[in-house]
């Protein structure tokens, strides 16, 4: 079943909202429409950066540090959809970058310029204990790592990655695992982001210890007292206790 979508096709928008820089002229809502208007489903919602819901209806960016600029937000609301927009944007040289928990933050995603945002907010469908946040996307934490509490227990949320469905760049769905490509599963686990969007992805899981229960301290040290920090750590080189999770980060303090 096809679809009109409910945009209109003059509408015009710029700014920043909720950590998107968003840019979309006429011609550009225009070319969204005849673009998707006749090959997605009826379920798939398409927002322009002047709408109204374009901050409620999509998920918001984690910071405005060095946004994307979006010409626009498609939500599919199946693989087909996915496999059909990113064939569509390849076609019709659309750049895209697809969004699972808006958690991403680097230099990278200012470069994106004029992307059409895939929204992968309709394919939620399970919610696990990961990381430290759970509102981090589980395929974009994979995709990194995905470093946590139980990592010295469990190890890495990507080395619990099984297999996953994805779109790849010519619109095709395939399925990666170590059985089916290993070369391609390998990869996925470190730079997944630029290989493909994933619909679906399936892990092992492990038995909960201690009712799921864990104990978290963070410890701030400032800068000059970093020799004394990670000789600490390096203390417990040799035999830290499984149990045990050290995770670090650098970065400016507010009183520093
Ligand atoms: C507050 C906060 C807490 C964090 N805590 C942790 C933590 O405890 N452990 C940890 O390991 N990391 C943590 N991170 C880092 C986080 O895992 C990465 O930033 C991750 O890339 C975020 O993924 P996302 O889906 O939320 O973000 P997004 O910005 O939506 O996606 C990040 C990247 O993955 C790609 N991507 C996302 N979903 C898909 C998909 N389905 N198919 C294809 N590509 C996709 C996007 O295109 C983008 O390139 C944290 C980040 C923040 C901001």
């Amino acid at each position: 079943m096809c679809r009109t979508p409910s945009f209109v096709a003059t509408t015009q928008g710029a700014g920043i909202s909720n950590g998107l820089a968003l840019t979309a002229s006429a011609g550009e809502a225009r070319k969204l429409h005849e673009t998707f208007g006749a090959h997605i489903s009826a379920a798939v919602r398409i927002f322009l950066p002047s709408d109204p819901s374009y901050a409620t209806e999509i998920t918001q960016r984690w910071t405005t540090w060095e946004a994307p600029s979006q010409i626009g937000t498609i939500k599919p609301a199946t693989e087909k959809d996915v496999a059909t927009i990113v064939k569509l944007c390849v076609e019709n040289d659309i750049p895209f970058l697809a969004t699972g928990g808006g958690h991403g933050a680097g230099t990278g995603y200012g470069k994106v310029k004029g992307a059409l945002n895939i929204d992968l907010g309709n394919f939620r469908r399970k919610e696990l204990p990961t990381g430290r946040s759970p509102c981090v996307g589980l395929v974009g934490l994979t995709f990194g790592g995905g470093i946590g509490t139980l990592q010295g227990r469990c190890s890495l949320i990507m080395d619990a990655l099984v297999s996953v469905r994805m779109v790849t760049a010519r619109g095709k769905i395939v399925v990666v695992s170590e059985i089916r490509k290993p070369g391609f599963f390998w990869a996925l686990r470190g730079a997944g982001g630029n290989f493909g969007v994933v619909t679906s992805s399936t892990y092992r899981v492990f038995e909960a210890t201690n009712k799921g229960k864990f104990l978290n301290a963070d410890f701030e040290y400032a800068g000059c007292s970093s020799r004394v920090m990670w000789e600490l750590i390096k203390a417990f080189d040799d035999d830290m206790p499984a149990e045990l999770s050290v995770l670090v980060g650098a970065g400016p303090l507010e009183d520093a």
